[in-house]
């Protein structure tokens, strides 16, 4: 089977690493803007909203690309503008093909209409239900589990922890920290993170993305998180004088291999906010061959103006991929979910293999 789009999009894909505020369709964002009364929004077409957001979010820097925010975080406010985006954020994932994708966004953004954080994340996962029992009722199949984030700059990430877990059972799969890096490093959120160690619960951390090495290393070494959001930047610790089978590995590179620490790599994420310079570029394919366990995101699909597909479809233009290399990134995804191990297992063998099989015909 030909690697196109159409194709790519057939294929079951596992995604970790997608922000619910970073989703949203433009015409739902102008809708919900009119239904609350935010009229702030830069542009009053969807078309121009769109290019609005991507051109925002291609400025280069981590720290513009994240203003963006405001306008979608503003129309998320009310238990309406939470469900629909969540249930949309569904329906749209299944459509591109994704059969297991892990959602996060930060529940203290969402308070200023008078919302508790409990009622954001209900109000959340209602959503996620609804729109996978529309998806299962049109046929499809996708399984959806919900991140919360804390903000970095921000002082309520134990909190956040413990909402976390209070939500463990209901839907909720994991915690992450994101926001700008620099100056905020992970450290300062440790109680969070003891919190969630403490409890045998998951967590992510976005480090070495707009930062270097430093913020990878306390992510691990400090903060014992699970999976890397990014970790683009570990290449700092990556040397390849020669032959790529020769390059020389630092301790913390080596530490991230040998303990099969999974890499969220979002390719054109990381070229919009200046990670790393263009895709061709992107050490993507330099941590593949050495064998790191990289997988596939999509980041901020309306700031990136891309989906599950279009991000393989590139990986596969820059780089060469074949079928068998998609699946293998899709299987590293799948194995490093915040989900029990035989459920992984199960999507793995019943969905996996069997949708890659027959693209390798
Ligand atoms: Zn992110």
């Amino acid at each position: 089977m030909p690697l196109t789009l159409a194709s790519i999009r057939r294929a079951p894909k596992a995604l970790l690493h997608d922000h619910l505020d970073g989703g949203l369709r433009p015409a739902t964002v102008l809708e919900l803007a009119e239904a609350c009364g935010y009229d702030e929004l830069p542009a009053t077409d969807a078309d121009t909203l769109g290019t609005w957001f991507r051109d925002a979010a291609d400025s280069g820097s981590l720290e513009r690309y994240l203003e963006t925010f405001a306008h979608t975080v503003a129309v998320m406010q009310t238990p309406e503008g939470l469900r629909r985006v969540a249930r949309e954020c569904v329906e749209d994932l299944a459509e591109d093909g994704v059969v297991y994708a892990e959602v996060r966004f930060a529940p203290e953004q969402h308070l200023n209409r008078g919302l508790t954080l409990d009622e954001v994340v209900e109000h959340t996962l209602a959503g996620f239900r609804e729109g996978e029992e529309l998806v299962a009722a049109a046929g499809g199949r996708i399984t959806v589990v919900c991140l919360l984030t804390a903000m970095r700059h921000a002082a309520r990430s134990r909190e956040i922890a413990e909402l976390t877990v209070r939500f463990r059972d209901r839907g909720v799969g994991g915690f992450d920290i994101a926001g700008a890096e620099a100056g905020y490093p992970p450290t300062r959120h440790l109680d969070a993170f003891e919190y969630m160690r403490a409890n045998s619960a998951h967590f992510t951390i976005h480090a070495g993305e707009a930062f270097g090495l430093p913020s990878i290393h306390e992510a691990l070494a400090y903060c014992g998180c699970d999976r890397l959001g990014h970790g683009v930047r570990i290449t700092d610790d990556i040397s390849v004088p020669g032959a790529i089978a020769d390059a020389e590995l630092g301790l913390v590179a080596k530490y991230v291999r040998d303990t099969r620490i999974p890499l969220e790599l979002c390719p054109s994420s990381n070229v919009q906010t200046g990670a790393v310079p263009s895709l061709d570029k992107h050490p993507f394919d330099l941590l593949a061959r050495l064998r790191f366990r990289v997988t596939v995101n999509t980041d901020n699909r309306l700031m990136s103006d891309t989906t599950m597909s279009r991000e393989m479809l590139k990986l596969v233009e820059t780089f060469g991929y074949g079928w068998s290399d998609l699946e293998r990134f899709t299987i590293n995804a799948m194995k490093s979910a915040f989900i029990p191990f035989p459920d992984r297992l199960k999507i793995i063998d019943d969905v996996i293999k069997p949708g890659y099989a027959v693209m390798l015909g």
